[in-house]
Order: structure tokens, then C-alpha cells, then sequence
């Protein structure tokens, strides 16, 4: 079965959640269906990953580590946790937290946006990413796009280069997409 018709077999729709008016896609059922799960880590990990021997553990046929084409995983708080650690277990990187505002105890740089419903304020440790590093960025839903702007905010601010954004699903309607760019954007299902 297609990745994208097996989440979209999976999630849920749930209408008026939050708030009225807003149809809010449930994935936990995704994320509680191994096979589903695994392979949304791998989709979301990418194509340099595909092999499932690639973790750190892995080497190419030349013999040197494989390079899944970023030095680390960062993901939003919470349910791009859930994602992030796993892919980047898989990959063979570490994974670094993008937190809502007042959770992170050390010095730290924020970013205010504006969500599909509400306002937010998200954070990061300013030592959490080293200047020039490759990062791939995972969510679990890309909607106005606010959010994972906010988080390429932060990033570059730290001096490290988003090399990919990778999200289970694209809401498109909502323009998150024109909103990341010129970042490109990975989309497990687009709808
Ligand atoms: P954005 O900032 O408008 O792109 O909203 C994306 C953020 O809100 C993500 O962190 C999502 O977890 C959350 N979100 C927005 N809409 C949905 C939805 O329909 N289902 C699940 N999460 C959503």
C-alpha cells in the first residue's frame, strides 16, 4: 500500500477541534501502528537513509559512515518529539527539541508566530546547534506553516542551515508550503 493512503487510512478527522471551524487531523492512531510507524520514520529520515542498515553502526561500500545528508534532527514540541527521536535513531544522529515557551532552563533564543488558531511562543538552548550544521527538520502536520517557520527562525539564528523539512502531512490549502519556502518541504501525505 502507498505511504500516503496508509496514513490517510489511519488518521482520524475530528471536526470542530480545537475550535470551531477547524478540522483537526488525528495522527496518534498512525503512531501506534508499528508498520505505519516505521515506515513514516523512514519517509520522514529520506531517501539517503532508505536502507534500513543506515545508522551510525552502518558503512559504505568504501567503508566510511554513511551520510544521511544532515548531522542532526530537530523537532517541535510535542508531537514532532515522538518523530524526531525516532528518525533520527534511524538515521544514526542525535535529535534536539524546539520547546514551547518557559520549558528549557538554560539561555536560549525565542520566536514569537502566529498559529492556524492562536498565538505561540517556541524556543531553543542557544548552544543546542553548532554553526554550520546540517539540520533536518520534522513536524507531524504542516498547516499555515507557522510553526516550523518560527523553528527555521531559530536555527538560523544559531548559525545552522536547514537542509530539510520533512512533515506527515501538508495541509496545501493553508499555504505552509509558500510560507517555508524557499526551504523545500517533505510531505508524507499532501492534502
Ligand atoms: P501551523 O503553524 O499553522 O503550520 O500549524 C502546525 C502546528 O500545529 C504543528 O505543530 C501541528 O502539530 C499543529 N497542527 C495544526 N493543525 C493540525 C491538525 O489538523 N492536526 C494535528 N496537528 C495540527
Amino acid at each position: 500500500q502507498p505511504l500516503d493512503g496508509l496514513i490517510a487510512s489511519l488518521a482520524v478527522d475530528i471536526p470542530d477541534f480545537p475550535v470551531p471551524g477547524v478540522v483537526f487531523r488525528d495522527l496518534t492512531p498512525v503512531f501506534a501502528d508499528g508498520p505505519a510507524f516505521r515506515r513514516m520514520v523512514e519517509g520522514l529520515a529520506g531517501p539517503q537513509t532508505a536502507d534500513p542498515r543506515a545508522a551510525a553502526v552502518a558503512h559504505t561500500d568504501e567503508g566510511g559512515p554513511r551520510d544521511p545528508g544532515f548531522d542532526v534532527v530537530v523537532g517541535v514540541e510535542a508531537r514532532g518529539f515522538l518523530l524526531a527521536a525516532a528518525v533520527a535513531l534511524h538515521a544514526g544522529v542525535g535529535v534536539v527539541p524546539v520547546r514551547k515557551a518557559g520549558k528549557l532552563p538554560r539561555e536560549r533564543v525565542s520566536a514569537d508566530y502566529a498559529l492556524e488558531y492562536g498565538t505561540a511562543t517556541v524556543e531553543m538552548h542557544t548552544d543546542s546547534l553548532w554553526r554550520g550544521q546540517r539540520v533536518l527538520l520534522v513536524d507531524d502536520v504542516l498547516a499555515t506553516g507557522g510553526t516550523l517557520g518560527a523553528a527555521i527562525a531559530l536555527i538560523e539564528e544559531l548559525g545552522a542551515v536547514v537542509t530539510a523539512v520533512s512533515v506527515v502531512i501538508e495541509l496545501a490549502e493553508l499555504g505552509g508550503r509558500q510560507q517555508i519556502a524557499p526551504h523545500a518541504v517533505h510531505a508524507l501525505w499532501t492534502t
